[in-house]
């Protein structure tokens, strides 16, 4: 029997109404000829609870612990989906993270998948299971447990779907697929029937919030067909497959807009060897992604510093900033987190040039200022003031995909 991977998030789990719902379709999807591993996030609102549970003791908990009161969230959801399906006579058993044994590495809060043991989650199948993975959730060497990040179940359902060599890995959303902008802000936004990992890695980590972006990574280095479908409705959702030839011909797939980070500027900093690597080896350290990064040399050989942290991180990260500060005579710190990053995306733009002429005219003739810009191959990313935001994907979208435009 063809096996395939499904992963319901938290909205699907919400209340025992929906899991029944959910205990339907997986059932439904066992008549039509399918072994089933179902992974599973906590239910609506519940990570967010704890984590509130463990901000009123501490403003910043200890990382192990919170990790342990974390993925209590999917322990919930495995046990009442399991327990929905065997009362409606389908055999199923459920697995936390360090029962599948799902390895990771110990950076708790963000811990990485590093292999996934199938022995018995395949035993659970041969004897007629399905199997009900908690999502979200691993186990470090030591045997302590770990969380994944935010979003972190869509990773552990396509992990898994890559080391259980299944068919394609299904993400039941509450949403209907990949949308060309955020439909909220955009109308004119459509979905995708197809996208290519590289685009939606681009779109992940500039705000597309459908996928958290390891599992994308996951899914292009094993090739996991993901299809991201709606929770609600039959319809098919969107594809996320290799590249194609025909891919490039669009221009830009995407339109994303990120308000999730925070801008740091180091103020003034003596331009001399070794400095970037003075301030940022910390932060490094600390586990803290940054993401953009601009320095300005002045005529007096001093240098504005400004990167871009998540905006979860920023306490951790400007803490950080403000103890190295004085040891690289800088002349004080800012902290903005009032900006929005918006980003065009599109494997087109690997041949086309002018995309980015394009997008500062666009937010030009609105009067939106640019005040970092950073690109990749197939992508351009621009921070603007986050007032602006949702007008300047409009615009842009109408721009770039709108119109289907062209250069
Ligand atoms: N429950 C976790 C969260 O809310 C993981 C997930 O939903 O994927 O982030
Ligand atoms: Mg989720």
């Amino acid at each position: 029997m063809p096996l395939l991977v499904q992963k319901y998030g938290g909205t699907s789990v919400g209340s025992i109404d929906r899991i029944q719902q959910v205990a339907r379709k997986i059932i439904a999807s066992r008549l039509a000829g399918h072994e089933l591993v179902v992974v599973v996030s906590a239910m609506a609102g519940e990570t967010n609870r704890l984590l509130a549970l463990a901000h009123e003791i501490t403003e910043m908990p200890d990382e192990r612990e919170k990790d342990v009161l974390l993925a209590s969230g999917e322990q919930v959801s495995v046990a009442l989906l399991t327990l929905a399906l065997q009362a409606s006579g389908q055999a199923a058993r459920s697995f936390l993270g360090h029962q599948v044994r799902i390895a990771t590495d110990n950076a708790y809060g963000k811990a990485r998948i590093l292999s996934i043991d199938s022995t018995k989650v395949l035993r659970a199948l041969d004897a007629g299971e399905v199997a009900v993975v908690a999502g979200f959730q691993g186990v470090d060497e030591n045997d302590n447990i770990t969380t994944l990040g935010r979003g972190g179940s869509d990773t552990s359902a396509v992990a898994l779907a890559a080391f259980l060599n299944a068919q394609a890995c299904e993400i039941y959303t509450d949403v209907e697929g990949v949308f060309t902008a955020d439909p909220g802000i955009c109308p004119g936004a459509r979905k995708l029937a197809r996208i290519s990992y590289e685009e939606m890695i681009e779109l992940a980590s500039t705000g597309a919030k459908v996928l958290e972006i390891r599992s994308v990574e996951f899914a292009k280095i094993f090739s996991v067909p993901v299809h991201v479908r709606s929770n609600f409705s039959d319809v098919p959702g969107t594809w996320l497959v290799s590249e194609e030839e025909s891919m490039s011909d669009v221009l830009v797939s995407g339109v994303a807009c990120d308000k999730n980070e925070a801008k740091i500027t180091l103020l003034r900093v003596p331009d001399r060897p070794g400095l970037a690597a003075q301030v940022f080896g910390p932060i490094a350290a600390a586990h803290i992604v940054v993401d953009m990064i601009i320095q300005n040399a002045s005529d007096d050989g001093t240098t504005d510093l400004t990167f871009t942290v998540p905006k979860a991180d920023h306490k951790k990260a400007l803490a950080i900033v403000e103890k190295t500060a004085p040891a690289v005579n800088a002349q004080g710190v800012r902290l903005d987190t009032d900006m929005a990053k918006i980003s065009v995306v599109g494997v087109g733009m690997r041949t086309h040039a002018g995309v980015a002429a394009k997008m500062f005219e666009v937010l030009a003739r609105e009067g939106i200022n640019i005040e970092m810009i950073s690109t990749s191959e197939i992508k351009i990313s621009v921070v603007i003031d986050a007032k602006y935001a949702e007008l300047a994907v409009r615009v842009l979208h109408e721009a770039f995909i709108g119109k289907q435009g062209t250069v």
